[in-house]
Order: structure tokens, then sequence, then C-alpha cells
């Protein structure tokens, strides 16, 4: 189940509730593991340039019009879009 939800977080893939019907909003908690490059200047300013997934683990993933964490399923975003 939630390797099928990491799915609606790559391209060609979204989220759809069937308790609402949204396919836009939805709060997504996950557990990620990451490389990052941290650019520090001498003055002791930071950002970073790069990030890399290592790993990711989606915990759940809620709709933000009825609440529903139980009725989100993953499906292909339709084309061109
Ligand atoms: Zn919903």
């Amino acid at each position: 189940m939630t390797d099928d939800l990491a799915r609606g977080l790559e391209a060609g893939g979204r989220f759809r509730c069937d308790g609402c019907g949204n396919v836009t909003r939805f709060d997504v908690v996950a557990t990620t593991r990451t490389r990052r490059f941290h650019h520090f200047d001498l003055g002791g300013d930071r950002r970073v340039e790069e990030e890399e997934i290592l790993e990711q683990t989606i915990e759940s993933v809620t709709c933000r019009w009825c609440g529903r964490a139980d009725a989100v399923h993953v499906e292909s975003a339709p084309a061109g879009a």
C-alpha cells in the first residue's frame, strides 16, 4: 500500500481521493533519507544546491478536502497535464 502511494509523487502519477474526488490537495507524511550538497560561503551563508533522495517511505496521504486518509489511491496523471 505505501509503496503504491509513493508513485503518486512521481511524474506520471497523481493522488485521487475516492471520498470526495479531490486530485489536487493532500498532506503527505513521509520519512526521507537524503544526500544534500550544502554550500557554505565564508561569510556564513549557506544553501542546499543539490538534493538526492536515497530512500523514501510514505507513511500517510490525507485528503485536504475531506480529511480521509483511507480513501486515497494513485492513478495515472492525464497526459499533457
Ligand atoms: Zn477527500
